[in-house]
């Protein structure tokens, strides 16, 4: 199963992405994940991806199309993976469908989550994540055991700079503005699967996998 995941910020794409990539045995491949895994790891790639990132704007696509690239090569990914948060724009969907094609292999689905702004913004407010596994809880939805402690692991959870109010505002507009053409380049070449993002986790799992059977 090749498979990518799309929606706005806040949707719960990480949710379902990691119960998806269990489901199917394929991995999850989170762009912003890598991101994050470089800025942590101070690697010249997380130097130069934090200013896009804390502004909650999009890292240039050179960077990002080849590090995809890259780890879509690894032999993990051989057989299938769950993309989250790539392509963001529609010249990374070109890329990937290049890339594919040069492999001879192709997507099998592209999962939209849709949900309107007002509930994102409730829930990104909200929204903690863990420093070590990338786990999200939410200090009234998913509260954790402990507050300001991982359910998952016992790392301590915080705030993305790119959750808070004001980056949350263009993180909207840019996926307004740049990710959402995507959907319907995905549309016209049939892919596309639309299901919606309320609801507790497991309905939105179930209606995903209901969807992409
Ligand atoms: P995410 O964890 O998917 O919300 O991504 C967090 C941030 O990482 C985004 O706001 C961007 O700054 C950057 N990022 C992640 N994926 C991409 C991508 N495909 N293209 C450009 N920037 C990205």
């Amino acid at each position: 199963m090749r498979l990518i995941l799309v929606g706005p910020p806040g949707a719960g794409k990480g949710t379902q992405a990691v119960f998806l990539a269990a489901h199917y045995s394929i991995p999850h491949i989170s762009t912003g994940d890598i991101f994050r895994a470089n800025i942590k790891g101070e690697t010249e790639l997380g130097k130069l991806a934090k200013s896009y990132m804390d502004a909650g704007n999009l890292v240039p696509d050179s960077v990002t199309n080849e590090m995809l690239k890259d780890r879509i090569g690894h032999a993990d990914a051989a057989d299938g993976f769950l993309l989250d948060g790539y392509p963001r724009n529609v010249g990374q969907a070109e890329f990937l469908d290049e890339v594919l094609e040069e492999k001879a292999i192709s997507l099998d689905a592209v999962l939209e989550l849709q949900i309107s702004n007002e509930e994102i913004i409730k829930r990104l407010s909200g929204r903690r994540t863990c420093r070590d596994c990338g786990a999200p809880s939410h200090v009234i939805f998913e509260k954790p055991a402990v507050d300001g402690v991982c359910d998952k692991c016992g790392g301590e959870l915080y705030q993305r700079e790119d959750d808070k109010e004001e980056v949350v505002a263009n993180r909207l507009n840019v996926y307004a503005e740049q990710t959402e053409p995507i959907i319907s380049y995905y549309q016209k070449e049939g892919l596309l699967k639309v299901i919606s993002a309320y609801g507790d986790v497991s309905e939105i799992s179930a209606s995903a996998i209901a969807a992409l059977k």
